[in-house]
């Protein structure tokens, strides 16, 4: 058993199709949607979580390759901006992982780690200062 993220990337000629019905019903995946933005008529972007058998994983990449889809098996949705993190701790009670961690109890500096971030997106609207963000 497998789990991996997949960012799809739709245009406007493939968001009707039923994608993630075909994953789970044909490959017996079992699919977390993390974020989606797929609008009928216009482009959209999923991203999933997906565990399986590794095989069954493959032939579904194979399956969505046969559509205009791009795939990028590895990409992060979420954004991470160090730059901007002034380390107010607004964030912290909103990251159900610790990926947003005070890093130093001396200096009370804000990090992410990007191991254990789920991509959940919730810290997104308690960042004041934009150091969170998602490429969609
Ligand atoms: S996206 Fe979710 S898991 Fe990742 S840092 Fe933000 S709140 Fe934490
Ligand atoms: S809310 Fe934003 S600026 Fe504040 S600690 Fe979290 S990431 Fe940094």
């Amino acid at each position: 058993m497998i789990t991996r993220k997949l960012y799809l990337y739709f245009p406007k000629s493939e968001t009707e199709k039923p994608i993630v019905y075909q994953l789970v019903k044909d490959f017996n995946l079992i699919i977390n949607i993390f974020r989606a933005k797929v609008t009928p008529q216009e482009e959209g972007y999923l991203l999933l979580e997906v565990s399986g058998e590794e095989q069954d994983f493959e032939d579904a990449v194979r399956y969505l390759q046969s559509f205009n889809v791009e795939i990028n098996k590895g990409i992060k949705g979420f954004v991470w901006h160090e730059d901007k993190c002034v380390s107010c701790g607004n964030c912290l009670t909103h990251c159900p992982t610790n990926a947003l961690h005070i890093s130093d109890l001396n200096t009370r500096k804000v990090m992410h780690d990007e191991t254990r971030c789920i991509e959940c997106m919730a810290c997104l609207t308690h960042c004041p200062f934009g150091a969170c963000s998602s490429l969609f």
